[in-house]
């Protein structure tokens, strides 16, 4: 077993120590992942909600040459071995110097001590007990055993957290045996013990929170530096709730602002305004959209007359066949609809070739016998194609290369069968 440092000295940065164990931990493309482990180590290793550290471990030979081992993630095996991965390997025996990234350390204290605190807060004051914490990159989560919690209740209690901090309480560790740890559960003084055997390191947040946990914290609250909570969301088993701390908390404020200040420069109004802003915009748009399509209805209405005008009855049938470009495939439905609504013994075949595949339109006045929709499933499905609809409108795709020709058969079988040539009385 390695001692580790970190137990006793969370802000403990170098140390000195020696390799007493080294492995190939696995090999990919012909790089070995090497595995070491030290006599003693400040490397925290992943466990408990907080990732690994990082860092370098620097070897002197006796010639003087310096060998730098960058540690790329730490481990603890079941039997409680510390292991230090990276991709150069050392020998067992060899003195080195370890340094881990404090910054990544200090945020980390300061993310995990956020997450006692916070969880602490939220079982003081709704009964909401933690029952997982995760520490990401950007955001940390803690999984709470409770239904929705109002937006002004997550208020006070990031308030409340930021009171402690500001009150810079101390925090203390202190290991206890299993039994003192079992008492304090009893007495209601130690909020959660985890099921094993041996000393349990307790972490205490002076008269406000006691919780057994093996990570590495603050000397006092007010390392926190602060608490922001970000958006809750309803998990399976209660709720999770993100926050930051520290500089994370800072960085998460100064994004916010930074894209309420573009949108605030793209609406050309103050950052207050915002949301009035956008109220008012979803309105316009309301009604804009209620005036356009009022407009293309009176639009498709007029079209259809004048459509209807140009084209004369010819043995009985007025079939008017159009291609259109520039036209949504909404506004050639409608068309064809109004079309056959404005005059009798009328059939609409209309194309619109606006995308990819074209749409074809088949529409008719009440006064032909002809079934638009099942007309057009069997005209189409002779070319493989699909379509229908009902009795007075059918639609379908065709390639748009093939639109006209298809449209030319379809017009033509429906002259043939709809036609009735004029018979003179005697
Ligand atoms: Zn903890």
């Amino acid at each position: 077993m390695n001692d580790r440092l970190y137990y006793d000295d969370a802000f403990l940065r170098n140390f000195n120590a020696r390799v007493v164990d080294i492995r190939e931990a696995s090999r990919t493309e012909g790089v070995s992942l090497w595995q070491i482990a030290l006599d003693r180590t400040a490397f925290y290793p992943a466990s408990g909600g907080q990732p690994s550290d990082t860092g370098i471990l620097t070897a002197t030979s006796r010639t003087g040459a310096v060998l730098e081992v960058p540690i790329e993630s730490v481990e603890e095996d079941e039997a409680g071995n510390v292991w230090h991965f990276t991709r150069k390997p050392l020998t067992t025996g060899t003195e080195v110097h370890g340094s881990i990234d404090w910054p990544r350390r200090l945020d980390h204290i300061q993310q995990h001590s956020g997450q006692h605190l916070l969880s602490a807060v939220f079982s003081r004051e709704l009964e909401a007990q933690t029952v997982s914490f995760h520490l990401g990159p950007a955001t940390s989560t803690i999984d709470l055993t409770t239904g929705p919690v109002a937006h002004h209740s997550l208020e006070r209690i990031e308030r409340i957290a930021n009171e402690i901090i500001a009150e810079d309480r101390p925090v203390i560790v202190r290991t206890v045996t299993r039994e003192e740890a079992e008492k304090l559960l009893s007495s209601g003084d130690l909020r959660k013990l985890p099921e094993r055997e041996g000393t349990i390191r307790l972490i205490e947040i002076a008269d406000y929170d006691l919780n057994a946990c093996g990570g590495t914290h603050v000397r006092s609250t007010g390392q926190i530096g602060s608490l922001l909570l970000r958006s809750p969301e309803r998990v399976s088993r209660g709720l999770r709730v993100e926050f930051v701390c520290g500089q994370r908390a800072v960085a998460a404020a100064r994004h916010d602002f930074t894209l309420l200040g573009r949108a605030a420069t793209a609406l050309s109004i103050g950052r207050d305004d915002i949301p009035a802003a956008i109220e008012r915009l979803q309105s316009e748009v309301k009604s804009s959209t209620k005036d356009r399509q009022r407009l293309r209805e009176d639009l498709a209405t007029y079209h259809a007359t004048r459509l209807a005008v140009e084209e004369m009855i010819k043995d009985n049938l007025r079939l008017v066949r159009r291609t259109f470009t520039d036209r949504d495939r909404e506004y050639v439905r409608l068309l064809a609809s109004r079309v056959c609504a404005t005059v009798p013994r009328t059939v609409a075949v209309f194309i619109a070739t606006e995308g990819e595949p074209a749409r074809i339109f088949i529409a008719c006045s009440h006064d032909i016998d002809l079934n638009c929709g099942d007309f057009l499933r069997a005209s189409l499905a002779a070319h493989g194609l699909r379509g229908g609809g009902s009795p007075d409108l059918a639609q379908g795709d065709l390639p748009r290369d093939k639109a006209d020709e298809i449209a030319t058969g379809i017009s033509a079988s429906l002259r043939s069968l709809l036609s009735r040539p004029h018979i003179e009385d005697d």
